[in-house]
């Protein structure tokens, strides 16, 4: 994990020691023929436990069991079309989580991609754990628990813009920093921002100056220093 190497001393000793807790407290479990081991564990754990450094949070308070496949899977999502009309529809997913699954699903081989490349602006467990951060407050609304009322204001108002922002690039067609497929909700779109924020953090501090500010507040970190 490259990224590990660029905190200092003290917050390599804060990841770890998040990373442990999270180790004793979730189900790790294996699936779909992967047989679980302590280099997938830690792997995701430690990557995980870069989302809870400085601040004083609860260790995912909605998650239970973390659950992996070995490669990318396939979901079946039935849906309530109308009537008595059920959709069905086969989904390639590298990862899932919801409100009220209470558990976590990963692809391993996307979990070591984007652990091996900290710039890529692609990383599966900082998206998937982030949906977590948003749920703690009980409702999925990309707002994770903020400290102030002043600063949900601010949120409320840069998450907003940004989000229109990029569904207009979306639509238009640009290439955007932020992927588009965060354009999607507001959810997806903090889950977006927050694997921006650590793994393209000076361009997102250059182009989206105030997104970055939001979420150096809530993350307590400043990866565009690093
Ligand atoms: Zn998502």
């Amino acid at each position: 994990m490259p990224a590990f190497s660029r905190l200092n001393s003290a917050d390599q000793a804060e990841v770890l020691g998040h990373a442990r807790v999270l180790l004793e407290e979730k189900h790790f479990e294996g699936a779909g023929g992967l047989l679980m081991r302590d280099e997938v564990r830690v792997t995701i754990a430690a990557q995980a436990a870069f989302l809870l450094l400085h601040r004083d949070t609860d260790y995912f308070p909605r998650l239970t069991s973390v659950i992996v496949y070995p490669s990318g899977y396939v979901a079946t999502d039935v849906k309530h079309a109308e009537g008595g009309i059920w959709s069905e529809d086969d989904e390639h997913l590298a990862g899932h989580t919801q409100r009220d699954l209470r558990a976590l699903v990963l692809a391993w081989d996307d979990v070591k991609a984007g652990a091996a490349d900290p710039n890529d602006g692609h990383n599966l467990v900082l998206h998937e754990f982030a949906h977590q951060l948003d749920f703690e407050d009980g409702s999925t609304d990309g707002t994770p628990v903020l400290e102030s009322g002043a600063q949900a204001r601010s949120w409320a108002q840069v998450f907003g813009e940004e989000l229109e922002a990029l569904r207009r690039a979306a639509d238009a067609g640009e290439v955007t920093l932020l992927d588009p497929y965060g354009a999607q909700d507001p959810a997806e779109f903090f889950a977006v921002a927050t694997e921006t924020f650590f793994e393209r953090a000076t361009e997102l501090h250059q182009r989206h100056p105030r997104l970055y500010e939001e979420l150096r507040r809530f993350y307590r970190q400043d990866p565009a220093a690093w």
